[in-house]
Parts: structure tokens; C-alpha cells; sequence
């Protein structure tokens, strides 16, 4: 055997569509000391961490912990959880999320009813309203807030309002969205929601927070089948992460990854929510100025744009090179952008300003790379 090092990361920029800049405060959180799963001390951290993710995700609802698996987890035990085999559920599709719910959908046995709607344009409101009145013994409808692969925010209120109106429920993906623009379970009337760690909470990947209201557990304890996931089971997870007195072991819990979300948590609520939205807005904001400046224009029309996820059309004369634009910006310049996905591969660049890495500093590297790398194309 060879002997080996320890592993040294060179420090990067991250402004791609996630994980985020995690901040000092947070990676010095990651590195205190574990305790153990079932510690006091650690129950007691596990209590704050519901706290907190009740204040970013506004509501109220018992049921709001996060999953020790990043959030493709959570995506998966919303759905396994809620839709049973034969379970016919709305499911919108605008980019690459909205299909991995309906792949989520279809493995639970359950019946998608696609609404589709262009890469780049948010979920048509009359459209689901048409799919909803199409199909009323729909049992769930299932649409991305914030669709990462596109920088498109769908109207999450409009679209509750509507799954409201027929009894049906909501399962919302807001990967992206929280902490980074208006999320608000309670007023909404959200069912069923799923983040990541990652991406505007700004903590490293692995952690999804869900909140499942009191209508969502309903249908979980009226389950005529089995949760065919051991892992994902809600109850079975509950047994862990609920519970007034004792809490049983259902899964070593990732420690220090808990440290870590906490202190995001808290440099949340320190900012303040809305705080933080408008902070996101006024970065995107900046950002889109520079951009200008430099001759690229966004994806998406104004209207529907996420300011913590921006697609920009890649300039006609720089899209063959655009895999060595992003490769020279990461080895020079150590900053990580996005590339396009499926249709918009090759088309788009996708720049995250997300949590932590909403921030004028970044703004000023990113626009001054560009331009840099740009020129010397
Ligand atoms: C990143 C993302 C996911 C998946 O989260 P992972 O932590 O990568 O599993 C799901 N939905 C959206 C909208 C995302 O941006």
C-alpha cells in the first residue's frame, strides 16, 4: 500500500445550483466534538433544529425534522409515504425535479396525471386547474417550487389554493426555495414539504427538512398498505424524532452534519426570514445588472425568475467553448458555475447565489471571472 494524505480541498466559490458557500460558522459547527444520537444534549439539539425549521418554513405543524439523507430523500418519503398503489396524483412538470417526482410516483404504485409545461416557464395555474376538475378523486398534487434545473418559481400559493379547493393534497419540492424566497406552509396550506441542506440554507448536502401537516398525517395513519420503504417510514422515523418522553433509536442520526444545520438555522433566524428573502432579491438583483453589462441575458421572463438560481442564455458565439469557459473558471478562478440539464444543456449557465453565497463578494468575483475568461476566448 502506498501511504496517503490527508485530504485538502482546495477552498472554492460555489455559485452553481447547489451545495452552496458554506460559511466559517458552520463548518466550525461540523467539527465539535460528537456526542451520541440518543445524548440528552443531542435530544435537546434535535428539539431546537424543529424549532428553527418551523420558523424558516412558517408553520406550525408537530411533524417538521429533517431526513439523514440529502433531499432526494425527502422527495422520496413524501411520496412514499402519502401514495398508496392506485393512489392517482397530479404531478407538474417544468424541468428536471417535477420528473423525479413522477418517477417517485409511479414506484409507489401510484398513478401520475402529468400537467406539463415548458423548460424555463413556470406551472400553468389554468392547466392544473383543468387536470384537478379532469380528475377529481386526484389524491395529491405534486409540483417544484423552485425548479433548479430552469431558475423558474411557480405561483406554490395559487397552486395549493387550487388542491385545497377539491380536498386534495399538496406535495411540495422546496429544495431551493427555502430561506431563499417567500415559503409559507401554514398560510399556503402545504400538506407535504421537502428541502435540502444545501442549496439556500447554506450547510453541507446530506440533510432534508419535511414538515407534514395534520391533513398529510391523516392519510398516513389511514394506509391500507405497508410504507414499502423501512428507512423512509414516517412513523417508524417518528419513533426517533417525535415523541414527548423517550425517543427509541430508529437510525444512527449524522451528528455533526445536525451541528452543522443547526447553525445555519440559527444564522437564519438571526437575519431574520424576511431579511434573507430581501437579501436574495437584491443580490439577483446586482447580479442581473452585471450581467447585462457583459452581454447575457436570463432564461426565464422576470416575472417567474429565481434570485437565488439564475439561468442565463449562454451568447451564440461562446456556446461551443462553454464546458471550457466553465472549466477555466473553476481552475483559475476557483468558482464553480452551473451547467444547463437535459433540452438546455449547452444553452444556459446556471448561477446559484444561495444562502450564504448571496453576497456582494461573490457577485463581484463571479461578474469579474466572466468577464475575464470571456475576453480571453
Ligand atoms: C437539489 C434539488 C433536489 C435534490 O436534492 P439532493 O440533495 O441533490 O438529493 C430536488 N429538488 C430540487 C428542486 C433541487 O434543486
Amino acid at each position: 500500500m502506498p501511504s496517503f494524505n490527508s485530504f485538502m480541498p482546495t477552498p472554492k466559490t460555489l455559485m452553481g445550483p447547489g451545495p452552496s458557500d458554506v460559511s466559517e460558522r458552520v463548518l466550525a459547527a461540523l467539527s465539535r466534538p460528537t456526542i451520541g444520537h440518543l445524548d440528552p444534549e443531542f435530544v435537546g439539539l434535535m428539539d431546537e433544529i424543529k424549532q428553527l425549521l418551523r420558523y424558516a418554513f412558517r408553520t406550525e405543524n408537530q411533524i417538521t425534522f429533517p431526513i439523514s439523507a440529502p433531499g432526494s430523500a425527502g422527495m422520496e418519503a413524501c411520496v412514499v409515504n402519502l401514495i398508496e398503489p392506485g393512489d392517482k396524483v397530479v404531478v407538474c412538470i417544468n424541468g428536471v425535479f417535477g420528473g423525479r417526482m413522477k418517477d417517485n410516483v409511479e414506484r409507489a404504485g401510484g398513478i401520475p396525471i402529468i400537467v406539463d409545461d415548458e423548460w424555463g416557464r413556470p406551472v400553468s395555474i389554468e392547466k392544473v386547474e383543468e387536470a384537478l376538475a379532469r380528475v377529481p378523486d386526484a389524491v395529491a398534487l405534486g409540483f417544484v417550487h423552485a425548479e433548479t434545473s430552469t431558475g423558474v418559481r411557480s405561483d406554490a400559493e395559487a397552486l395549493c389554493g387550487l388542491a385545497k379547493a377539491q380536498g386534495c393534497l399538496t406535495i411540495v419540492d422546496a429544495v431551493t426555495s427555502l430561506g431563499g424566497i417567500p415559503l409559507k406552509l401554514d398560510e399556503w396550506g402545504v400538506d407535504a414539504v421537502y428541502s435540502g441542506s444545501q442549496k439556500c440554507l447554506s450547510a453541507p448536502p446530506g440533510l432534508s427538512p419535511v414538515s407534514f401537516s395534520n391533513r398529510a398525517l391523516e392519510k398516513v395513519r389511514s394506509r391500507k398498505s405497508i410504507v414499502q420503504s423501512w428507512f423512509l417510514d414516517l412513523t417508524l422515523m417518528l419513533g426517533y424524532w417525535d415523541g414527548a418522553g423517550e425517543r427509541s433509536y430508529h437510525h444512527t442520526a449524522p451528528i455533526n452534519a445536525m451541528y452543522g444545520l443547526h447553525e445555519s438555522l440559527v444564522m437564519l433566524s438571526d437575519e431574520g426570514l424576511e431579511a434573507a428573502w430581501s437579501r436574495h432579491r437584491e443580490m439577483h438583483l446586482l447580479l442581473e445588472q452585471g450581467l447585462a453589462r457583459l452581454g447575457i441575458n436570463y432564461l426565464v421572463p422576470a416575472e417567474h425568475r429565481l434570485p437565488q438560481l439564475n439561468s442565463v442564455l449562454i451568447p451564440a458565439h461562446l456556446q461551443n467553448q462553454e464546458a471550457e469557459i466553465r472549466q477555466r473558471l473553476l481552475s483559475e478562478h476557483k468558482l464553480e458555475i452551473g451547467a444547463g440539464l437535459g433540452t438546455l444543456a449547452g444553452k444556459i449557465w446556471r448561477i446559484g447565489l444561495m444562502g450564504h453565497g448571496a453576497s456582494r463578494k461573490n457577485i463581484e468575483l463571479c461578474l469579474g471571472a466572466m468577464e475575464e475568461v470571456i475576453q480571453g476566448t
